[in-house]
């Protein structure tokens, strides 16, 4: 795949490649032969890996295990991946969430992004153009929600743009956030 191409040079944060284990909790075999197909073995949460070799596992679980358990993965990555500190809410969190994706990786190559752009109080966009599973960054802003629940909010609402999803071969995904 071409996005590979561009991440050749970059390495992941292997406290954020942990989540793929944890979130996989009754299938942690599975998730750990997934890994070591790409030559991500043992997991050592201190050290880095090349991220197409994690691309690669995102994409075997994706096909081999499906879109839920993709979703549970990054709903597991606020608890294990670095943040930066001073995050006190939602609003804060959904702003950093690109300072923390470039914390957990390391390297020259082009990452993408999550570009978060406010618009009231209690709704949000995010656009993410990295090379992530959609379903993956769904799941990571349904866990930040559930770690920093606003006040007087039950739950968060996410509607996906239909301008194009990376899942189908679009350059980013959209979502339309409402809390
Ligand atoms: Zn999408």
């Amino acid at each position: 795949m071409t996005r590979n191409a561009s991440a050749g040079h970059v390495e992941v944060y292997g406290k954020s490649v942990q989540a793929l284990v944890n979130a996989m909790e009754f299938l942690k075999l599975k998730a750990q032969r997934v890994l070591a197909s790409h030559g991500i073995e043992p997991l050592d949460p201190e050290k880095w890996y090349p991220m197409p070799s994690v691309l690669d596992s995102f994409d075997d679980i994706l096909k081999q295990v499906g879109p839920n358990t993709t979703r549970a993965i990054g709903r597991a990555v606020p608890k294990s991946a670095v943040f930066p500190p001073g995050i006190d809410s939602f609003g804060s969190a959904l702003n950093s969430l690109d300072v923390a994706y470039r914390m957990n990786h390391r390297g020259k190559g082009d990452i993408g992004s999550y570009r978060f752009f406010p618009e009231s109080e209690r709704a949000a966009r995010m656009v993410a153009d990295n090379p992530y599973p959609c379903e993956f960054d769904q799941g990571i802003m349904e866990a930040l929600y559930d770690r920093f629940q606003p006040k007087g909010s039950i739950r968060l609402r996410i509607d996906h743009d239909p301008a194009g999803c990376r899942g189908k071969g679009g350059r980013s995904c959209t979502y339309h956030l409402k809390w």
